[in-house]
């Protein structure tokens, strides 16, 4: 496949997103609020939404919790958030869901998991059950195999099957193989009851990137189902992110991933937004999406001895994202713009110069100044310790110039 053609996967439309097909690389997350409590979960997608998550899943693992999914729904209706609810379905999806119909209706999409879904006899009829369920109310199903609880029955065969061989292949081999397999043999019945699809994502969840690189290679040259991708039981912090990224990004630059989630296990009371943050700057950075103006900074230095230059770029930074969802309202576009925030004069004007704006703050030993670039060109040099408040309004008044309403008229004026 050629670097950074998309695999063509059948487009599914969940709720007002699509995925897969020609549409963006969509970002997803999931709360980790007990469902069962309505404002507590409204309040978590809501802000899982606006900060930029356009499909939120919850689970829904007992009578209360799919009884408050139509509630949650409506006050979310209510606040003006659009995203798409997903349910998060083990064991008991196929009752749940017949139980309580109104939570079937609020839901876009079921995620069941074919290693959960019933065992033995029970499988194939509970899993029957839900897919009956989306067709009647007209939803998407994702299958989504995790490896931690992966279809043993098949795993014992295919391992069996391996140990006979004349050159048995490595277990791990065989793992990836049966991970695809129960994902696709899933879709497989999923298409034999009436479900399109145009009605299925896959996933295929593991912990290790180069498995998670190796299965959805697999999966995408087996099936041009949309795939859902994501590195489960990432971990925390740096660790979760580092991991995420390598693999997404290897599977992504390869065409491979319709949506994305990275799975961060957050601090004790952490914010739970930082997985919405993280996928979107990984799709922004890689170059598949643009979500918020892209902040350039240099790394910092021995010529940067004071910590002036850190601290105006973590303001740029934290100001923009602030101001993001009040911008992208009055600002069409203005995710596309760059600023650069550098400490000396080493790449400071010329990494400046490539930005839309930026500035060059002066490291040790040089003249206290810093010059501002804007388009370019140098427009003014900085001084004292108001420059950093200078140079917000500065960027202020760029974004009002370049994207506000004003510069609409101002191009259909010479249009
Ligand atoms: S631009 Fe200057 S301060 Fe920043 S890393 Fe390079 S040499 Fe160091």
């Amino acid at each position: 496949m050629d670097t950074l053609t998309r695999r063509r996967s059948i487009p599914v439309t969940i709720g007002n997103v699509i995925v897969g097909g020609d549409a963006p690389i969509a970002v997803q997350s999931m709360t980790n609020t007990d469902t069962a409590d309505v404002a507590g979960t409204t309040a978590q997608v809501a802000a899982l939404a606006r900060a930029g998550s356009e499909l939120v899943r919850i689970t829904v693992d007992r009578a209360e919790a799919a009884a408050a999914v139509p509630h949650i729904r409506e006050r979310l209706d209510i606040l003006g958030i659009e995203a798409p609810l997903i349910g998060d379905f083990h064991y008991n999806g196929h009752t749940l869901l017949a139980e309580h119909p109104a939570c079937a209706e609020a839901l876009a999409k079921y995620r069941i998991n074919p290693g959960n879904v019933g065992f033995k006899e029970k499988r194939d009829r509970q899993f029957a059950e839900i897919v009956e369920i989306a067709l009647k109310h007209g939803k998407a199903i994702r299958i989504g195999v995790n490896w931690g609880s992966l279809d043993q029955d098949l795993l014992t065969r295919l391992m069996d099957a391996n140990a006979r061989l004349p050159e048995p292949k490595d277990a791990r081999e065989v793992m990836h193989e049966a991970i695809v397999q129960s994902a696709l043999i899933s879709a497989e019945r999923a298409t034999e009851l009436g479900l399109e699809p145009d009605r299925i994502v896959l996933s295929a969840k593991v912990s290790a990137v180069q498995d998670l690189i190796a299965v959805y290679s697999m999966l995408g040259a087996r099936s041009d189902l949309a795939l859902h991708l994501g590195l489960t039981e990432a971990g925390m912090g740096s660790k979760g992110i580092v991991a995420s990224s390598a693999a997404l990004s290897v599977l992504l630059q390869q065409g491979i991933g319709d949506t994305i989630r990275i799975s961060l296990t957050p601090e004790p009371n952490g914010d739970r937004t930082l997985e919405v943050q993280v996928a979107q700057e990984l799709l922004q950075s890689m170059g598949f999406r643009s979500f918020v103006p892209l902040v350039a900074a240099c790394p910092g230095c021995g010529r940067t001895t004071s910590t002036t230059f850190q601290e105006l770029a973590r303001d740029i930074q934290d100001f923009i994202r602030a101001e993001m969802p009040e911008w992208k309202r009055r600002y069409p576009g203005v995710e596309t713009l760059s600023v650069a925030v550098m400490g000396c004069i080493v790449n400071g004007p010329g990494e400046s110069k490539q930005a839309d704006i930026g500035i060059s703050l002066p490291g040790t030993g040089e003249a206290p100044a810093a010059p501002v670039f804007i388009d370019g060109k140098k427009v003014t040099t900085l001084r004292g310790p108001g420059a950093a408040a200078d140079f917000k309004q500065m960027v202020l008044d760029y974004i009002e110039r370049r994207f506000g309403q004003g510069a609409i008229g101002r191009s259909a004026a010479t249009e």
